[in-house]
């Protein structure tokens, strides 16, 4: 191969501005609505809310923060008060996706809660109903699920509804990566009891950062919004009759979210088209991409991930913060595609690694669908293959998404990829 490196980087996923962007910020300046109220917050949030076709929205400063409300909302639905200096989750378990960002997982423990990670499926790289019905065999008490839609899939929604339904467990849906895509006609954020999506730089639309909560019931919304601006009581003073959050939106934000909204289906078609030019130039290579269900999901193409056949896998090792590998002929690595795409100046990542291979998470339990989960795993610490997550996470990777990569050079990125596997 003969490219030169991509003068400008191509990026995983950067945001695409379009000028209405500016235009609601300086609105926000000219009326001096600097601060977390004001117009763009209130259009923001009916903007997404119709989108969706939830009832409410509530505008929050990240994804992160209205997944702790979330979280919040549900423990107190299903646990009532929590004591002083306890978490509404106080010691109990909480079903979650194992594959996804620590984001998901971080606020079950704010709430003083023990997540069980639940592993993935081949179908869709989410949380797998097997064993999620598993885990309600082994831990039969829980009655919370936190589900991810990894990379803008959706997962098996059906199957894991039936089975919270069947345990009388209640659902939320991380639906940060996964804002615009549908399962059977429906948008992801509509299935659990409160939901989320996120706006963060590199998601499919961005406010910069900033995230919402949405649910279809008024007093949540209501409850989400009056935690998120420090629990003010409605009185003259600053009255307190509960512990608050300062998690609003800011009114420039929303600026930016309000002017990227009307440009969300034309960032997911041009996502889709990036997946499907990858899909036909990987055509004979020992790969395959990122799965979901054709007939059942639409999903929005975040983010494009590859996955490697095992026997064209090269020698791989990898330990905390490194990897190494060699490289062999017809064969290759994510580890070995990262390197060369970053030697030509774009951006690739790992999938994310699985939650109960973190070390911060490593006394967790984790469920396999087979019931075997953390036994299992300590069983073939000699690096042989162990649970779905952590497969894939050995053979995946994402690839450049950028949704203003051009043609001519994701074609570029396909040869260079092809020639990895040299
Ligand atoms: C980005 C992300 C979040 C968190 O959103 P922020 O707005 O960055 O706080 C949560 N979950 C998943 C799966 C994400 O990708």
């Amino acid at each position: 191969m003969n490219f030169k490196p991509f003068e400008k980087k191509i990026w995983l996923s950067s945001p695409t501005m379009h000028g209405d962007e500016q235009k609601w910020v300086n609105d926000a300046f000219e009326k001096n609505w600097i601060t977390t109220a004001g117009e763009n917050v209130n259009e923001v949030e009916k903007l997404v809310s119709d989108y969706i076709g939830c009832n409410y929205a509530v505008a929050l400063s990240c994804g992160t923060s209205a997944l702790h409300l979330a979280v919040k909302l549900a423990g107190e639905k299903l646990y009532g008060m929590p004591k002083p200096n306890e978490g509404t989750l106080q010691g109990r378990k909480v079903f979650c996706s194992d594959m996804t960002f620590d984001a998901t997982v971080n606020p079950i423990a704010y709430e003083n809660g023990e997540a069980v990670f639940i592993d993935t499926e081949y179908d869709t790289w989410n949380m797998d109903p097997v064993a999620l019905e598993k885990a309600f065999e082994l831990y039969p008490d829980v009655k919370l699920v936190v589900l991810v839609h990894l990379y803008g899939t959706p997962a098996k929604l059906d199957e894991i509804l039936a089975v919270c339904k069947k345990h009388g467990a209640l659902l939320i849906e991380d639906a940060a990566e996964s804002f615009g895509a549908t399962y059977k006609g429906k948008q992801t954020g509509t299935f659990g009891i409160g939901n989320v999506i996120s706006f963060n730089g590199n998601k499919i639309i961005t406010g910069s950062s900033g995230g919402m909560f949405l649910t279809d019931n008024k007093e949540d919304a209501d409850k989400a919004r009056k935690w998120s601006t420090q629990s003010r009581e409605n009185a003259p003073w600053y009255q307190h009759e509960e512990i608050g959050y300062n998690y609003r939106m800011s009114n420039i934000i929303a600026g930016i979210v309000r002017g990227q909204i009307s440009y969300l289906d034309e960032h997911i078609a041009q996502k889709k088209a990036i997946y499907e030019r990858y899909k036909e130039g990987f055509k004979g290579l020992p790969v395959s991409m990122n799965p979901y269900d054709e007939k059942n999901s639409v999903p929005n193409f975040w983010l494009s991930c590859l996955i490697i056949d095992e026997d064209a896998m090269c020698k791989q090792v990898r330990s905390g913060t490194e990897s190494l590998y060699i490289h062999e002929k017809g064969k290759s690595c994510p580890s070995e595609i990262l390197d060369v795409l970053s030697k030509y100046n774009a951006e690739g990542r790992p999938i994310w690694k699985p939650m109960h291979k973190q070390p911060i998470y490593r006394l967790n339990p984790f469920v396999t669908a087979d019931g075997n989960g953390r036994a299992r795993t300590n069983a073939y610490i000699d690096g042989s293959c162990t649970d779905v997550g952590e497969d894939i996470f050995r053979r995946g990777l994402c690839l450049p998404s950028d949704n203003k990569m051009m043609p001519e050079e994701q074609d570029i990125i396909i040869q260079i990829i092809r020639g990895c596997f040299a």
